[in-house]
């Protein structure tokens, strides 16, 4: 089975894959996805709509300290560093880009609190750009289904499903290996018994 046939049979599984952050703009979007760090997106979605009501876009947030952020925020982990990183990463929307989200990886990576796999979910989702996000859940799916090598980065990763699914896939294709190992390929217990790809999986490889 190649990569495009495996993205083929996952997304049979689930079509409906999407992005789970809840967002009206791309800067709600790329707040929501620097709050979403070693957070569940649902933990997420549960604190935004206040903080996007008081806060709407970079004008509003830029304003703000990151004190009078926090207790928006505090029901998820790493609160204040990323209370810091917002408030500033919306200065320099507003001192750079008058406002306006980027669209390149250049200047999304030069924003405070923004590395590569937010860059890459920003442009995918809020300017459907074609790109690939790898989080915790692709790069595990992606090792275990021998799509990639269990010692690859996450930017190995990224270049190996590049490589290897069609580029008019790959949005689709990232939102939908996040729901396959959100639902059945799971770091702990995954479902294998309901899995169609058990005889290629490399689960002993990657645990
Ligand atoms: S068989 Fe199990 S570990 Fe392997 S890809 Fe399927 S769910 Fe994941």
């Amino acid at each position: 089975m190649n990569a495009n046939e495996i993205v083929a049979t996952m997304e049979q599984l689930y079509p409906d894959a999407r992005c789970a952050l809840n967002h009206e703009t791309p800067f709600q979007l790329l707040v929501a996805t620097v709050l979403s760090a070693q957070t569940t997106d649902a933990a997420v979605n549960k604190v935004t709509p206040a903080l996007f009501q008081a806060y709407p876009s970079a004008k509003e947030m830029a304003q703000a300290s990151p004190s009078e952020i926090e207790p928006y925020i505090q029901r998820i982990g790493l609160y204040r560093n990323k209370a810091r990183s917002i408030v500033h990463l919306s200065i320099e929307l507003e001192n750079r880009f008058d406002g306006v989200v980027p669209s390149s990886h250049k200047d999304l990576e030069s924003l405070p609190g923004v590395g590569r796999k937010t860059a890459n979910v920003v442009r995918a989702v809020a300017f459907g750009i074609p790109s690939f996000a790898v989080d915790t859940h692709v790069e595990r799916v992606s090792k275990r289904l021998g799509l990639a090598k269990p010692q690859d980065s996450v930017v190995k990763v990224e270049a190996k499903l590049k490589r290897k699914i069609d580029r008019s896939s790959w949005i689709q294709a990232h939102h939908t290996f996040i729901f396959f190992g959100r639902y059945m390929c799971t770091a702990r217990n995954p479902k294998c018994d309901n899995c169609p790809f058990v005889s290629i999986c490399k689960k002993d490889r990657y645990k």
